[in-house]
């Protein structure tokens, strides 16, 4: 039996020119290693690699360097012009974790400038989601009430080559002034509807410890801030800086939030994970804001093994983003189907508490519009028919409607939907459910012992 949902997912797979849910093998799972030579092998064992300190003083961020620290990397005509057009900076780290030097890995397609970068059509823009328009203070982005995002530094150790805030992170590298900060706080002292600030950036964990303590501390002296949210990317790309020292300094502004930025397996390392595992063990929850990026992550079985993964460790997937349209990523963007078929993928077979939500930032600062399949397939007034991830369809009688007996159905009568809508029939299988022959096999009961049940 075919239902609606089924012929759904089919379609968005036909209209998508990436693989589909039903390939075997996701592209970018690969686990050969085949980067072993330079500057990177002979660091990595080294005392320094521990040092975030030393990481930030050693990004890369030349081709010269490039060269250096990636001896058998490619060096093409357009990757230099990307790299001229983009800001570049690697941390020996993130470098380390490219298994193969060219566009096959998802590592390197996420911080190697490529020469796709350059392809500009004309509805892409530098501040897609036009957030230089609802900034009421420099620096501070107001569009929601009750939460504002501050952008703290604009910083990065890594920059993403997807990065939607391409206009600020790396043009420039600085943090926040006293000044700034104090005309912050005065706004925010003006408006007590904002209950949630977003420390955002660049990524405010590369700002030396005590610049981010007056950041936080500042925030805090406005009474009616209920939580503060950091947004940061050092968990993934320079683990070594979550440090003893940062978090006994984090840990004194509580309720504190952090959402970080991991968007494939690959990237979930030892020293990633451990650094989360410190952040939640000092009491801040921690939240994964994922990308979805053609040819990294575009693939159902990439992104269940990623949600899989993050929640072991502890951090609950947040958002799936649909990539912004922002200068430099048309190579990345992928149909909003791919999305919407991936949610059909998670629902029913992952934790709900690993499955985030899918949303598309609007363009013209609409803000964030969360996306999922269609599960209603019906509804009248007196029923609503839904589908279930099985294709399983079930009406949902309405409130109110107990005096009401519909006709029952003949019984070799076959219900379709109008059935389900109107109340002549409950529900329509779809046969061969793994589900439901298993409970046609065993009925077992809390206590005692299996019985039989009665076909
Ligand atoms: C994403 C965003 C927020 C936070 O949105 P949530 O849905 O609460 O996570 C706040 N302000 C701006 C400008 C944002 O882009
Ligand atoms: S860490 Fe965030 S702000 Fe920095 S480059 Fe990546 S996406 Fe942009």
């Amino acid at each position: 039996m075919l239902t609606s949902g089924q012929s759904e997912g089919d379609a968005s797979v036909a209209s998508s020119s990436t693989p589909s849910a039903d390939d075997a093998q996701p592209p970018s799972l690969a686990t050969s290693s085949s980067l072993s030579t330079g500057k990177l092998q002979e660091c990595i064992a080294t005392e320094q690699w521990q040092d975030w300190r030393w990481h930030m003083r050693n990004r890369i961020r030349t081709v010269a360097q490039l060269r250096e620290w990636m001896p058998t990397l490619k060096v093409s005509p357009g990757l230099l012009s990307a790299a001229e057009k983009f800001p570049l900076a690697i941390t020996p780290h993130y470098a380390s974790l490219i298994r193969q030097m060219d566009s096959s890995d998802p590592i390197y397609l996420m911080c190697v400038p490529q020469m796709q970068e350059l392809c500009d059509p004309k509805f892409l823009c530098d501040d897609p989601l036009e957030e230089d328009e609802d900034m009421p203070v420099p620096g501070l982005v107001h569009r929601y009430g009750d939460r504002a995002l501050l952008i703290s530094t604009t910083t990065c150790s890594t920059y993403c080559r997807h990065c939607t805030r391409k206009r600020v992170a790396g043009m420039h590298e600085s943090s926040i002034s006293p000044r700034r900060l104090q005309q912050v706080v005065t706004y925010l002292l003006a408006h007590p509807e904002i209950h949630d600030v977003i420390v955002s950036g660049g990524d405010p964990l590369t700002m030396a410890t005590e610049n981010l303590e007056r950041v936080l501390s500042s925030l805090r002296s406005v009474p009616s801030i209920d939580i503060i949210r950091i947004g940061t990317r050092v968990p993934v790309v320079m683990p070594q800086r979550v440090t003893d020292e940062l978090v006994g300094m984090l840990r004194k502004f509580h309720p504190l939030y952090i959402n970080t930025h991991f968007n494939h397996p690959n990237e979930l390392t030892a020293d990633s994970v451990a650094a989360c595992a410190k952040l939640v063990d000092a009491g801040i929850p921690m939240g994964n804001q994922s990308v979805l990026l053609r040819g990294v992550n575009d693939h159902p079985k990439i992104i269940e093994t990623l949600c899989r993964n993050l929640i072991r460790s502890r951090v609950r997937p947040y958002y799936l983003f649909q990539c912004d349209l922002v200068r430099g990523v048309e190579h990345f963007r992928t149909p909003l189907s791919r999305g919407i078929e991936i949610m059909e993928y998670l629902r029913g077979r992952l934790s709900g508490l690993a499955i985030p939500t899918f949303v598309v930032d609007a363009p013209h600062g609409g803000g964030k519009i969360p996306l999922l399949p269609n599960y209603i397939v019906s509804s009248s007034p007196t029923h609503t028919v839904l589908r279930n991830f099985e294709g399983m369809i079930v009406s949902y009688p309405e409130p109110g409607m107990s005096s009401e007996t519909p006709q029952a159905l003949p019984e070799n009568v076959a219900p379709g939907v109008w059935e389900l809508s109107s109340g002549q029939a409950t529900s329509i299988l779809p046969a061969a459910s793994n589900r439901h022959n298993r409970r046609r096999r065993k009925a077992m009961p809390l206590f005692g012992q299996p019985a039989e049940t009665s076909e």
